[in-house]
């Protein structure tokens, strides 16, 4: 099998050859590729080509791909059975580690991806306030459920699709959707709308318009208008959790929401979401409380040791500072490369997740990030996958580096990211 042949019939049998879209690579022209094995920072495709990889599956692999441990205690789990439908000790593992790193989570339920996280905790705010409204912001995505799949970012962005058929007027209508970062944006909604709006919810560090993060003080607003309106704040924190610290964004930037979303990093590969928050709201939930939600594969014992094993091995090692001080390597160099040859561009970096802009101007929101060429950025991405690097194929998406990328993988990179460079 090669790439050509299995994405030829990919194409006969999944509606754009594709389970999720952005993988067909239509916003970057190129032909896709199909991946069939990956250990640590490489991955290698159906035709035998290797690659250094900076999309690392959208963010969950911050240990690489393959790692032994997590490898190992997958098979061992495995043996046991495949699940069971009742609570398993390694729910219970991985909770345990999730309550007591993220700040404001008392309690978790764990579901089966970031997109039933973030439903699951509109459903619980809006349960809980009794009211309907949602704030979101622009260019944000958190999943594909229909209130917060409005102006939302990457997926949508790459395909220049405004919103998408299938969602009534009446549910986008209890969506507003206000510029990120604008704290004056926010405060015109809460004065017209403060006493119907059940939430806000936001990507602490943004990721899905590519990496923007908060305006200093943007957060801290966010937490105190909610409050003071009886709203409940969620951070969608299904990238940035276990990702910028161990405490996720809320730990790194000492604000505490009132639900966390968590996914991506939380399953280590696995099919994994959570939301959280204090013993009270999260009592709640159902059986506890009235808000209903449930799965039937949720808590997977897979998937559960395989995220556990993940968070205990990033618990031993705290490789955060580390993460940090090598992706800045990678994005100086990159900077340094552009700059030489004077190609505009922008780097928004936030711990190991940045996004390189092709634009002159500074990146604080969507209407910025969309000023990229995303036509140069076409052009970059395919002479980049040419010279053996993988980097998310959309402009408005994150890169990201895992403890397996080693100094060399940075400097070998950096050396093909310039070879591109010339190319294009
Ligand atoms: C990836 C992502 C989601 C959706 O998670 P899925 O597992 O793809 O459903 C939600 N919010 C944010 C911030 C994400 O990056």
């Amino acid at each position: 099998m090669t790439n050509e042949s299995i994405i030829k019939e990919a194409s006969e049998h999944l509606p754009g050859g594709v389970n999720s879209p952005v993988r067909a690579f239509k916003a970057v022209g190129g032909k896709p590729i199909s991946l069939v094995r990956g250990k640590g920072s490489k991955v290698w495709d159906a035709d035998g080509r290797e690659y250094i990889d900076f999309l690392c599956s959208w963010g969950p692999l911050i240990l690489g791909h393959a790692h032994p441990e997590v490898v190992r205690e997958a098979r061992e789990v495995m043996e046991q059975g495949l699940s069971f439908g009742l609570t398993n000790p390694h729910e219970v593992r991985l909770a345990k580690i999730v309550t007591a790193k993220v700040p404001s989570i008392q309690k978790v339920r764990f579901v089966n991806s970031g997109t039933e996280a973030t439903m699951s905790a509109v459903r619980l705010a809006r349960g809980v306030t009794g009211r309907k409204l949602v704030v979101k912001f622009d260019g944000c995505y958190h999943g594909h459920y229909d209130s917060l799949l409005v102006s939302a970012g990457s997926g949508v962005a790459t395909f220049g699709i405004p919103g998408t058929p299938g969602i009534p007027d009446e549910i986008a209508s209890l969506t507003l959707v206000l510029p990120f970062n604008d704290i004056e944006a926010v405060k015109e909604a809460f004065s017209r709308h403060g006493e119907e709006i059940a939430c806000v919810i936001v990507e602490p560090v943004a990721g899905n318009m590519g990496v923007v993060p908060p305006r200093e003080g943007f957060l801290e607003f966010l937490r105190e208008i909610t409050r003071k309106n009886g709203s409940i704040l969620i951070f969608d924190e299904v990238i940035t959790g276990f990702r910028l610290s161990s405490g996720g964004a809320q730990q790194y930037f000492k604000v505490e929401p009132d639900i966390t979303c968590l996914g991506k990093v939380l399953g280590g590969g696995m099919p994994v979401g959570a939301y959280g928050g204090s013993n009270e709201i999260m009592s709640r939930v159902a059986p506890e409380g009235e808000v209903y939600q449930a799965g039937t594969l949720s808590g997977n014992p897979v998937a559960m040791a395989c995220g556990a094993r993940t968070l205990e091995i990033l618990m031993e090692e705290h490789p955060y500072a580390t993460l940090d001080s090598k992706t800045a390597e990678l994005t100086d160099g990159i900077s340094s490369i552009l700059k030489e040859k004077g190609i505009p561009h922008s780097i928004n970096r936030v711990g190991s997740m940045f996004t390189l802009f092709f634009t002159g101007r500074k990146v604080t929101n969507y209407e910025d990030a969309k000023s990229s060429d995303t036509e140069l950025f076409s052009r970059f991405f395919n002479a980049l996958l040419k010279q053996g690097v993988l980097i998310p194929p959309s402009q408005f998406e994150a890169w990201f580096l895992s403890t397996a990328h080693t100094d060399e993988d940075v400097s070998s990179a950096l050396e093909r990211i310039g070879d591109a460079v010339r190319e294009i």
